[in-house]
């Protein structure tokens, strides 16, 4: 089977790796150089939104899917209709907007953190007196890695949240002190299907993800929160990966936002499920039967971001993955995979690996 990606990142690299145990051929559209997923497929370097690459992605494809957030809507529509696009273009229209996202997360009873849609400075001083302080502004569309976002700390911070991100649809939220942050990995194929992941512990630094740990020890959390999954799934008629971030705050969950495609927080699958996010995002898309979410061991997936150490190439701990990007400050290069036996040989596995980073 011949298997249309937009985009060509990390992402696209680990669907074409994949795609090889499956017998299926990836082709890539991204505008980029020398993309990662160069590596295992054919890469057509045009823009997203250039008809005439849509148009020889949809001849040479039986099924088109996605590995990039901010693909254009339209690009999407222009190929649904001459081949399948999955996941649903309707999903991703809603998390491209985090103000339909929010809506789709009431209408489905998912709680969430109070939020103010902002499109004039009349509305950031309202957020700030509803909300009250601190409370995180947000570009609506085309934020990723904690880009676009100005936390409001205090009333001296509206003007320089307004300078840095006015004249855009904003959006505010209330602050959440949090005990932690979860992600919940969840896959549906076309006749409905449902397999979910357990649930993945996420650590955060300056808005990228640094770690990952699964499974939880939180049954009531994963229950609930694989419920949230399911419902989501279910109202998008959804097929493949979709991945929802929350935040724990005592015995609750509160939705952060949700990704239609596979997540870095599910990197670990690779090596740590009996089937990779990866693979199972491609059974669904290829209307092949879901495989097994069981895990294999504790994971832990700790990201390489900006360089790859020499002290981490160096290790005889976990599996090293290299995306052959050129290394930038805040660029995502890598990760490596723990698996152990136990919950605290793994976080002691991450650990070393951590302090590799920091030093
Ligand atoms: P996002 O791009 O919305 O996923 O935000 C990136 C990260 O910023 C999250 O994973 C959190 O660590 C932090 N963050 C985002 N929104 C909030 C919030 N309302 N309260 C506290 N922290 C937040």
């Amino acid at each position: 089977m011949r298997i249309g990606i937009l985009g060509a990142g990390q992402l696209g690299q680990m669907l074409g790796f994949a795609a090889r145990d499956l017998n299926a051929q990836c082709h890539f559209l991204d505008p980029s150089e020398n993309p990662p997923a160069a590596e295992c497929g054919e890469v057509m370097q045009r823009a997203f939104d250039d008809p005439a690459a849509l148009a020889e992605l949809a001849e040479a494809c039986d099924v088109i899917t996605y590995e990039f957030e901010n693909v254009p809507i339209d690009a999407l529509l222009h190929l649904d209709g001459k081949v399948p696009v999955y996941p649903p273009p309707a999903a991703l229209q809603h998390s491209q907007d985090r103000l339909r996202e929010k809506k789709l997360f009431a209408a489905l009873d998912i709680p969430l953190p109070d939020y103010h849609a902002i499109d004039t400075r009349k509305d950031l001083d309202a957020a700030a007196q509803i909300l009250g302080l601190p409370m995180i502004v947000k570009t609506r569309r085309l934020g990723y890695d904690g880009k676009g976002q100005f936390v409001v700390n205090d009333r001296s911070d509206v003007d320089a949240a307004w300078n840095e991100l006015g004249g855009r649809p904003l959006i505010a939220e209330q602050w959440v002190s949090f005990d932690f942050e979860v992600s919940c990995i969840g896959v549906r194929s076309i006749n409905g299907d449902v397999a979910i992941y357990p649930l993945c512990h996420n650590v955060h630094v300056g808005g990228i993800l640094r770690t990952s740990k699964s499974p939880v020890d939180a049954p009531a959390l994963s229950t609930v929160a694989s419920g949230y999954v399911r419902r989501l799934l279910q109202q998008l008629d959804y097929v493949g990966v979709l991945t929802l971030e929350l935040f724990v705050v005592g015995d609750e969950l509160l939705a952060n936002e949700f990704a239609p495609r596979v997540h870095n927080s599910g990197h670990w699958s690779i090596e740590g499920s009996k089937t990779s996010q990866f693979e199972n995002h491609l059974r669904a898309v290829m209307n092949l039967p879901l495989g097994s979410t069981a895990s294999c061991g504790h994971a832990g997936m700790v990201n390489l971001i900006g360089e790859i150490p020499q002290t981490v190439r160096a290790l005889d701990v976990g599996v090293l993955h290299d995306y052959g990007k050129m290394p930038k400050p805040g660029r995502k290069l890598g990760h490596v995979t723990v698996i152990a036996d136990s919950a605290n040989r793994r976080d002691a596995l991450v650990e070393i690996i951590d302090n590799c980073i920091t030093e």
